[in-house]
């Protein structure tokens, strides 16, 4: 791994925990900050009930104020179409159900487990294929901590441990530190993976601390953001991105592919220009999950294998993420072709 300057906490700007207790959760307040009106959105009031809204700050720093069809908005925002019955769209469109073998762990793909480190997010993405996942159901005491870690322990297939939840990076990095210590001394563990969204949504969660602490892992580390539309990316934090990079984290991205967010060429393109000069490699575009609320993000397959065709006449392979979908009970995900 290599070295990174060490600096003290202590000048972190600002603390990510402090962001995140400051988070919007009533959509009146949000819509306040952005100069917007609730007149000028289709907002419902049972979508918040079904799924509470949850918008920290600095994401709603990058949206445009006074815009109801903000990208990063739309991508948060508690709507009417949400309650809509729509025929084909479940609350575990990935199965998971099955695959949730025991508590905490999620065991889909061969070599690779998932451990459900966390039941919380920074953020409540509206068009998220878990958001209506039994988390509490999964909330792990420390003897089934244990217990998870010894499905891992017991099972010498499995390489790489995916941190996922919820957000793994909600644990305070002294409960990483213990977890990771943990994982590290499983022997045929190689790999560690975290899905996360929270260095994007509070960026100030990329804290000196977290990256010495991946920096000094003796696994292989990869961080897979959830990062939509090229907004969601600014200048003043590339520091961050590129320290976390330093510390020999491989950053890779999984967008999904969103009506009204980013089902245009020019979003799509400019996302993956955006991505890659941030030292993240675009790496899925997914098509959505067919999760009960989210239909109305819906792209149908014709036209994401037609943007898809049409981003590799304008930028290089290397910036031409795989256009995938996911299929319950399939033990790995599906590559459309273009
Ligand atoms: S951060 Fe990830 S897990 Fe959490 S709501 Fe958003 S998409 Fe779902």
């Amino acid at each position: 791994m290599s070295i990174i300057t060490r600096t003290s906490d202590a000048v972190e700007p600002q603390d990510w925990r402090q962001l995140l207790a400051g988070s919007f959760r009533q959509a009146s307040e949000l819509l306040h900050y952005l100069n917007l009106q609730p007149a000028d959105v289709e907002l419902s009031e049972q979508a918040c009930r079904d799924f509470p809204l949850l918008v920290p700050r600095p994401f709603a720093d990058r949206m445009q104020k006074g815009n109801p069809q903000d990208p990063l908005l739309l991508q948060v925002l508690p709507q009417q179409a949400e309650t809509l019955e729509v025929t084909g769209y479940i609350t575990d469109p990935l199965a998971e159900k099955h695959a949730n073998i025991q508590q905490g762990i999620i065991h889909k793909y061969h070599g690779r487990v998932l451990l459900l480190a966390a039941s919380g997010c920074a953020v409540n993405c509206r068009y998220c294929f878990r958001r209506h996942f039994p988390y509490q159901d999964n909330r792990l005491s420390r003897k089934q901590w244990q217990q998870a870690l010894d499905y891992i322990r017991n099972d010498n297939s499995i390489e790489e441990v995916i941190l996922s939840g919820g957000d793994p990076l909600m644990l305070q990095d002294e409960h990483l530190q213990q977890l990771l210590q943990q994982i590290e001394a499983i022997p045929h563990v190689r790999r560690l993976r975290i899905h996360s969204r929270l260095p994007v949504v509070i960026p100030q969660r990329i804290t000196t601390a977290l990256c010495h602490m991946l920096a000094d892992s003796r696994l292989a580390v990869s961080c897979v953001l959830h990062i939509n539309h090229a907004n969601e990316l600014s200048e003043n934090d590339l520091f961050r991105f590129k320290q976390l990079q330093h510390s020999g984290v491989v950053l890779l991205n999984q967008a999904v592919l969103l009506k009204q967010v980013n089902d245009s060429l020019r979003d799509l393109s400019e996302l993956n220009k955006q991505l890659f000069e941030f030292g993240i490699v675009p790496y899925y575009l997914h098509l959505l999950d067919p999760v009960k609320g989210a239909a109305h993000y819906d792209v149908p397959e014709s036209q994401a294998r037609h943007l898809h065709q049409q981003l590799q006449q304008i930028l290089p392979g290397y910036l031409i993420p795989r256009l995938v979908r996911e299929e319950g009970g399939k033990r790995h995900k599906t590559l459309l072709p273009s």
